[in-house]
């Protein structure tokens, strides 16, 4: 039997309606903060990951679906978003007119990770980059405007966190202080970071082995002047804008682009996978792809586990049956019937029904499993009477006979 591949999976109703009522969600904010959606494509030139997520980061080193196309192209399937993103800005000339550019992305996204519980090999993410804008209000209105999606799609218990990595000058500055400290220490770091020190020191710090000790023993960075005054101006702007906070020092995030603002959101209910979205600013990729300076700030955030976080809180949107689930006997009374969902569906009225062809009692207990509110009822005494019987499907009591004609009239009252 076909199966699917370790780590990729099928999601079901209602999941899928789940799913889509995030999507919806964060789709209203986008709109109301002048949020532009862009599609990207799923696979790129290998080399666009590479050069911008790094080649010392485990997304790109170890888990990245790369493979070499009948074409004998070295192409990728995205692990994440940004990147294709930045490339479309070049490539598209989207910093004409002088304006930021500020689009959002939904789509999978794919990484060879070990599965578990929150942690798939295919995941969507709900991404977010607001080009051209090195403000700390870009960071501060990136950061609110993801609590806010969080909130629209019902999401309780998330918690932000927030950390600043210095510009370019301080992260050089560190970077040699940093490697300094890490050869003087080469015999307590894992083979990974022994590996790959020379290349890139920096992401000892977020190694899952070394990270944690290095956090207490390694010299700190010093930031500069101006990185203090923007990590203080974006704190003071999310404070404005009454979004909660805690800063964490020690956070660093698992890809190379990252200057000044980093931030995660977490939420408890995860356990070992927390992180439903991470961000921050990336004042020098696009610069450094070969397009104009374009200080940068975005985030995504992990669909999947927005979903769980909310089925954990029990807050997942109510499953809905149809208003009318028609059940029919008989060649003319399946016409009647057909006819008569038409029309409703017409009005906006949902109507479903399983087969008229099959019993009456096997139709009915159909639309006692549809959750409908309403088994509409046709058989040859209600085609003779131009009405069907309208049977309650949710514990009310009694059966109407309502005429064909005002059967949508009748229905589009709500039940009691
Ligand atoms: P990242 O940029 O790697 O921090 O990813 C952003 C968000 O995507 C994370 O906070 C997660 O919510 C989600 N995410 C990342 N990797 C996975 C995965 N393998 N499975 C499900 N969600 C993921």
């Amino acid at each position: 039997m076909n199966r699917t591949l370790r780590g990729f999976r099928d999601i079901l109703p209602p999941d899928s309606e789940l799913f889509s009522a995030i999507e919806d969600a964060a789709r209203e904010v986008f709109r109301l903060h002048g949020y532009r959606e862009i599609r990207i494509p799923t696979l790129e030139t290998k080399e666009l990951f590479v050069k911008s997520t790094g080649d010392t980061t485990d997304i790109v080193e170890k888990e990245m679906y790369a493979f070499t196309d009948g074409g004998g192209r070295e192409v990728a399937m995205r692990p994440e978003g940004t990147p294709g993103v930045a490339r479309a800005y070049i490539e598209q000339n989207l910093s004409q007119g002088g304006r930021n550019a500020k689009l959002f992305y939904i789509g999978p996204m794919f990484r060879a990770e070990r599965p578990q519980a929150g942690r798939y090999r295919e995941f969507t993410q709900i991404g977010v980059e607001c080009i051209g804008n090195p403000s700390p209000s870009a960071d501060a209105e990136s950061i609110s405007l993801l609590v806010k999606v969080l909130e629209k799609a019902g999401a309780p218990g998330c918690t932000v966190e927030l950390n600043t990595l210095g510009c370019s000058d301080c992260r050089r500055a560190y970077r040699d202080q940093l490697l300094g400290y890490l050869k003087l220490n080469t015999e307590a770091l894992c083979e990974a970071c022994r590996r790959r020190v020379d290349r890139n020191p920096m992401r000892a710090l977020d190694c899952k082995v070394d990270g944690p000790w290095l956090a207490d023993k390694a010299p700190h960075i010093s930031l500069c002047p101006g990185c203090v005054e923007h990590f203080d101006r974006t704190q003071a702007l999310l404070k404005a804008a009454g979004v909660d906070f805690k800063v964490n020092r020690t956070m660093v995030r698992g890809l190379d682009y990252y200057t000044r603002t980093v931030f995660e959101v977490k939420a408890g209910a995860l356990g070992a996978q927390d992180a439903v979205a991470g961000g921050g600013r990336y004042d020098d990729l696009i610069k450094s792809m070969g397009g104009p300076a374009a200080p940068s700030v975005g985030w995504a955030m992990g669909l999947d586990r927005a979903a769980l976080v909310i089925k954990a809180a029990g807050a997942a949107p109510e499953e809905k049956g149809p208003s009318a689930f028609f059940v029919a006997s008989g060649k003319e009374a399946g016409l009647e019937a057909f006819r008569l969902m038409s029309d409703l569906r017409a009005v906006g009225i949902p109507a479903d029904y399983s087969n008229f062809d099959l019993s009456m009692k096997s139709q009915m207990r159909s639309a006692d499993r549809s959750g409908a509110d309403y088994a509409v009822i046709i058989g040859e005494d209600e085609l003779k009477s131009a009405a069907c019987s309208l049977k309650p499907l949710k514990g009310q009591a009694g059966q109407e006979s309502v005429p064909f004609a005002g059967l949508a009239s009748r229905l589009a009252v709500k039940p009691a």
